[in-house]
């Protein structure tokens, strides 16, 4: 393979540019509003052992069936780069003993992996966002997640989100009522598509997630899980409902919002848009009281959920969302002794929070300047031979192109003057 060749691997891209400053938006709003919730960030490793996400996302489902990133290490240990977030965090609240510690909320945000099949907003590495609450049954813990979720996008100004919600009701509910969607589809079986019928026996509660018209058809005139729960998962469910109206969340109920492992309970939400084509989940959570015990430890509610912020940066880019960067100071140099002057001065100005950058072309002065402009500097610091011997230093501000003499050092450590200079200036909220 010649160096020309290097790409980066399918379904993977780099962030950069004006986009960085995007993401560096998203993880700070992120982290401001968990934080005031006092949600806790946690870290888990990229990797795992490939039996917690087989366990943990559940046997039978398209990730661990079909798109999980598995290999073998040195010591002959089966590894699998992290699908999604939830069950590294489990497993880590379940070795450190903190489930018995009451009410655990915590936070994560990195990349993610699945072998699928790239296309406008779906990758192969990815990046989500999520949040988990560990140790209540509470409804409450229902609605404050997903106040959470609307909080930061309502942070982010997305327009056209539509929070969906449902309830899958507990594991007796849903056998009750797969048992009658089992029982109506039957004489519907060879109508179906492919991927259902074989569903019609493994695991029938997914048929509602077919694309096929054909089946979405049939599914019409079906029995809907509302309609089996019991009566505590009833109560439950109107006590979210009852919460979120307090809250002045709207959401729409959605009976065809499903998920098929014994794990999930009760809530199941989805936050979607009319922006994006095809892929239209934004994010999606809820309750899995069952999760924490498949992983092995002792049985403990839980409710969460993850958002795919390649997502929400398409959205914020089709909004125009584009932060301005914001250079303070460009520094250009030419001449004897100019150099060590640069990096005093960039020092100074750098440690009263300013942000600074040296010219390091050693172009013509003419070039250097073009380049502040460029940047769009609001000020440019101009050293030449004459400056060095006199420490009197031109600060020429681009907007109005007046110019100031500021003697080094004094001139330049004095915040008070540099601040008030600042304070004039419009300066964009940039990330
Ligand atoms: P999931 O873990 O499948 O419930 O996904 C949660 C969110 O992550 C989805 O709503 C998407 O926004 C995002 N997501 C999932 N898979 C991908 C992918 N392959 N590429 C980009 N975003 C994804």
């Amino acid at each position: 393979m010649t160096s020309a060749s290097l790409q980066a691997s399918r379904g993977t891209r780099d962030i950069w540019g004006s986009e960085i400053l995007l993401w560096q938006f998203l993880e700070q709003q992120a982290r401001d509003i968990l934080g005031r919730a006092n949600y806790q960030e946690i870290r888990t490793p990229i990797f795992e052992a490939t039996e917690l996400f087989s366990r943990g996302i559940g046997e039978g489902t398209d990730i661990v069936n079909k798109e999980m990133y598995t290999f073998t290490d040195r010591g002959d240990r089966s590894l699998t780069l992290r699908p999604e977030g939830t069950a590294g965090v489990v497993r880590s609240l379940i070795e450190h003993k903190r489930l018995n510690q009451g009410v655990q909320r915590c936070w994560y945000q990195g990349a993610m992996f699945r072998y699928e099949r790239p296309q406008a907003g779906r990758q192969r590495q990815f990046h989500q966002l999520g949040v988990e609450v560990f140790g209540s049954a509470d409804p409450r813990a229902d609605v404050e997640v997903m106040a959470l979720a609307w909080e930061f996008l309502q942070a982010l100004s997305l327009p056209g989100l539509t929070l969906e919600l449902n309830s899958v009701g507990d594991p007796e509910d849903r056998q009750r009522y797969q048992a009658a969607l089992v029982e109506y589809l039957t004489p519907y079986a060879q109508a179906l598509d492919p991927d259902s019928q074989v569903r019609l026996t493994k695991n029938p509660l997914r048929i509602w997630d077919s694309k096929s018209p054909a089946t979405q058809d049939i599914l019409t005139a079906a029995p809907r899980l509302p309609a089996y729960l019991g009566s505590a998962a009833q109560a439950h469910f109107e006590q979210v409902q009852a919460g979120l109206t307090a809250l002045g969340l709207t959401y729409t109920l959605n009976p065809r919002l499903v998920r098929g492992l014994d794990y999930y309970t009760r809530t199941a939400f989805e936050i979607t848009t009319t922006d994006l084509g095809a892929q239209a989940a934004v994010g999606g959570g809820g309750r899995y009281d069952g999760l924490v015990q498949a992983l092995g430890g002792t049985p403990t509610p839980a409710v969460g959920w993850a958002m795919g912020l390649e997502r929400l940066v398409v959205l914020l880019q089709k909004q125009g969302e584009t932060p301005a960067p914001r250079l303070d100071f460009y520094i250009v140099a030419q001449g004897e002794g100019t150099g060590i002057l640069s990096l005093q001065i960039s020092q100074m100005l750098r440690r009263q929070g300013f942000r600074v950058e040296i010219d390091l072309s050693n172009s013509a002065l003419g070039k250097q300047l073009k380049r502040a402009d460029k940047l769009g500097s609001h000020a440019c610091v101009i050293l030449g031979e004459n400056e060095v011997q006199s420490q009197q230093i031109p600060v020429k501000w681009l907007a109005t192109g007046v110019q100031e003499w500021v003697d080094f050092p004094a001139g330049f450590a004095d915040d008070e003057r540099w601040r008030q200079k600042f304070a004039a200036i419009p300066r964009p909220k940039g990330p």
